[in-house]
């Protein structure tokens, strides 16, 4: 449960984050859905959205997502026998439920493979080559003599 010293300073800090939403709306929205919520809890999931640059309105608060659950990494019974996420800088948030990789999928509307497929290497190769050929054909064009400096095969 929120009491209203607590909705009003989590409006104003959320208001802090952005400037662009009122801080009057804010206590409105905290007191019509997130006050029977736990204050930690919605203190992290408000600061996780507000901080989101995807985040449109507070709104996205009532969605299922990963600013609820990045406010359980406290709730486990025993916290310090959980796998930790190997990614760098994820060590805080368990491997089977990562907020962090969570987060950075959503960053990345198509999360983009590390290695490029071969059609894609191939794809991206004949991309650059076109590049360079058009460079080449401009520089001819304007009768510029720069030596060329690249390592082709
Ligand atoms: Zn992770």
């Amino acid at each position: 449960m929120l009491n209203e010293t607590q909705i009003h300073r989590l409006a104003a800090a959320a208001h802090a984050l952005r400037p662009g939403w009122p801080e009057k709306s804010l206590v409105t929205f905290l007191e019509r859905h997130h006050a029977n919520g736990a204050v930690r809890d919605v203190a992290i999931a408000l600061v996780w959205v507000a901080l989101d640059e995807k985040t449109v309105t507070p709104k996205r608060m009532n969605e299922a997502g990963p600013w609820w659950s990045a406010t359980g990494a406290g709730d486990s019974p025993s916290p310090l026998h959980f796998d930790r996420c190997p990614e760098p800088g994820h060590a805080s948030f368990p491997a089977n439920n990562c907020s962090a990789c969570r987060a950075e999928q959503l960053e990345n509307d198509q999360p983009v493979p590390t290695t490029a497929r071969p059609e894609q290497a191939e794809i991206n190769r004949a991309g650059a080559e076109l590049a360079r050929s058009q460079i080449r054909r401009q520089r001819e064009a304007l009768g510029e003599d720069q030596p060329e400096q690249e390592n082709e095969r």
